[in-house]
C-alpha cells in the first residue's frame, strides 16, 4: 500500500500539469502560482485548522434574474395561464426554442420529467406484460414512468467507471417481452449510445432516452435526447434549466410526436378528438414563462460548466484518489448536472468516504455523496410481486427470475464511492473556485493519516 501512495511531489506536479504557462518543475511554487494558495498544507479545518475556503459563498441556484421575474409577471398579467386558451402560448414558444437548441423537429412540454418519460412509454404503447430495461442508478421517476403503465422495469448493472448502463448487461437482460431500453444519462454525461443503439437495432427495440439531467450535452454530433426514438427532459428545480417542476419530450417523427402531444393531453388530439389513453400532463404557462425567462445565457452557462469540469479533470488527471466520471468516445460536451468522481479510499489511508466528505465540507467545499442506494433496493419490487396485475401479466417463473436478478454489485459500489459537486451552482463558479476544490482535496490527501481519527 505504502509504495502505491501518491507523494506530495507527484500531486503537486499533477495539479500543476496542464496549466498554461506554468512549469511544473518548481513543484510547490508552481502550484502556488496557479492556485494563488499560499498555504497548501496545514491543519485540517475539521481538526481546528484554517479552512481552505472561508466566507465565499458558491454560485446560487435556481437561476433568478430580472428576465425570469419579468417573464412571470407578463404571463400573470396576460390572464392566459393555460396553453390551450392561448394560441401563441408561452409553452409553445418555449417548445420551439428548446427543440431548436437540440436540433430536433419537435418538443412537447409536460409537467415533469417523470411525466415526460411516462408519456413516451404510453405513446410507444408499452404496457402490462411488456418489459423495459433501464438503470438502477437514477431518480425514482425513471422507474415510476414504467410502473404506472404496469410494464416491468428490468434493471441492468452499471459500467463502474461511467456509472452508466453497461451495454453487455443490457443485452443479457433482453427477453421476448422486452420492448424498449431506457438509458439514463446520469450526471448529464452521455451513455455509450453507440452500443445501446446497436443492441436496440439488433433486437428490434425502441430507445427512450432519459435525458432528464442532460440538457444540451452532445454525443457524436447529436444532442442527447435526439439519438433514440424519443427523449425526455426534466426542468425540476435542481436541473440545469428549471421552473420548479416541468419536463418535456423531444423527437423527430411527426406522427409519433403528435401522439406524444395527444397522450399528455388526456388522450385528446390538438384538434380535440379523444382517441387514446393518456393522463393530463400539460405544462402551465407559468412554467413556460420561467423557462423562457431562463433561455438567455443558458448556452453560456452550459459552456461555463464544461470549462470548469474540464479544468477539474485536467487537475485530477493523474491523481488516483479521486477519479472523474468516465466519458465515452464521441462525447463532445456534457450537461454536468453533477460533476462526479469515484473516491478511492485506498489512497486516503483507507478512510471511508464519509470521513473524506466531513473533512472536505469543513474546508468550505460542497462535495457530497449522491444516490445512497440503487433503486433495486427500494421496497417497490416487493410491492409489484404481490400486485394482482403483475401476477396476471407475468408468469411466476418470470417474477421469480426478476427477483433473483435484483443484484447489481457495480451499482452498489458506485453508490458507496461516488463524490459529487453540484453543476448548477458550484460548477458555474470561477477558476479560483475550482482551485479551492483542488486545494482542499490536496490538503486532505496530505493529511490522510489523520482521517481515521475524525
Ligand atoms: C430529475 C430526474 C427524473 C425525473 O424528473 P422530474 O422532473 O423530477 O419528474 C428522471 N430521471 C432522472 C435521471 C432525473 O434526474
Amino acid at each position: 500500500m505504502k509504495k502505491k501512495d501518491f507523494t506530495r511531489r507527484q500531486f503537486v506536479s499533477v495539479v500543476s500539469a496542464g496549466s498554461v504557462g506554468v512549469v511544473a518543475s518548481g513543484a510547490v511554487t508552481g502550484f502556488d502560482k496557479i492556485t494563488g494558495m499560499t498555504q497548501s498544507t496545514g491543519k485540517l479545518a475539521i481538526l481546528g485548522g484554517d479552512p481552505v475556503r472561508k466566507n465565499k459563498p458558491w454560485h446560487s441556484w435556481p437561476f433568478i434574474d430580472k428576465n425570469v421575474v419579468d417573464s412571470i409577471i407578463k404571463t400573470t398579467n396576460s390572464g392566459k395561464w393555460c396553453r390551450m386558451g392561448a394560441p401563441n402560448s408561452t409553452v409553445t414558444a418555449f417548445e420551439k426554442e428548446f427543440s431548436g437548441m437540440l436540433g430536433a423537429r419537435f418538443f412537447v412540454g409536460t409537467g415533469s420529467g417523470t411525466q415526460a418519460l411516462n408519456t413516451c412509454v404510453e405513446a410507444l404503447e408499452i404496457g402490462a406484460g411488456d418489459e423495459v430495461i433501464t438503470s438502477p442508478y437514477s431518480d425514482m421517476g425513471t422507474i415510476a414512468s414504467i410502473l404506472v403503465c404496469r410494464a416491468l422495469p428490468v434493471m441492468a448493472d452499471l459500467d463502474p467507471d461511467s456509472y452508466q448502463l453497461d451495454p453487455d448487461d443490457v443485452e443479457r437482460k433482453i427477453t421476448p417481452n422486452t420492448k424498449a431500453i431506457m438509458p439514463v444519462h446520469i450526471m448529464g454525461v452521455p451513455c455509450n449510445m453507440e452500443r445501446i443503439m446497436a443492441i436496440a437495432k439488433k433486437h428490434n427495440l425502441k430507445v427512450i432516452e432519459d435525458a432528464c439531467q442532460a440538457h444540451l450535452a452532445e454525443y457524436k454530433g447529436k444532442k442527447l435526447g435526439t439519438i433514440g426514438d424519443l427523449g425526455s427532459f426534466s426542468f425540476q428545480e435542481s436541473k440545469v434549466i428549471s421552473c420548479g417542476e416541468g419536463g418535456g419530450v423531444v423527437g423527430n417523427d411527426d406522427v409519433m410526436m403528435e401522439r406524444v402531444f395527444t397522450v399528455q393531453n388526456h388522450g385528446t388530439t390538438r384538434k380535440g378528438i379523444t382517441e387514446r389513453i393518456g393522463p393530463k400532463y400539460r405544462m402551465t404557462e407559468f412554467e413556460g414563462a420561467i423557462l423562457m425567462g431562463q433561455m438567455p445565457g443558458f448556452k453560456e452557462r452550459h459552456e461555463i460548466r464544461n470549462r470548469n469540469a474540464n479544468y477539474l479533470r485536467s487537475k485530477l488527471k493523474d491523481f488516483p484518489g479521486l477519479v472523474p466520471q468516465k466519458q465515452y468516445d464521441g462525447t463532445a460536451s456534457s450537461a454536468y448536472y453533477k460533476f462526479a468522481m469515484t473516491y478511492h479510499k485506498e489512497h486516503f489511508n483507507n478512510a471511508d468516504r464519509s470521513k473524506f466528505l466531513k473533512a472536505v465540507t469543513a474546508e468550505g467545499i460542497g462535495l457530497s455523496g449522491y444516490i445512497a442506494n440503487g433503486l433495486h433496493k427500494e421496497p417497490w419490487t416487493d410491492y409489484i410481486m404481490n400486485l394482482k396485475v403483475y401476477q396476471k401479466m407475468y408468469s411466476p417463473a418470470r417474477l421469480q427470475k426478476y427477483k433473483s436478478e435484483l443484484n447489481f454489485p457495480n451499482c452498489d459500489n458506485v453508490c458507496r464511492d461516488v463524490v459529487i459537486l453540484n453543476g448548477p451552482g458550484p460548477l458555474l463558479g470561477t477558476q479560483e473556485d475550482m482551485d479551492d476544490i483542488i486545494n482542499a482535496v490536496m490538503k486532505i490527501y496530505e493529511n490522510r493519516d489523520k482521517l481515521n481519527s475524525i
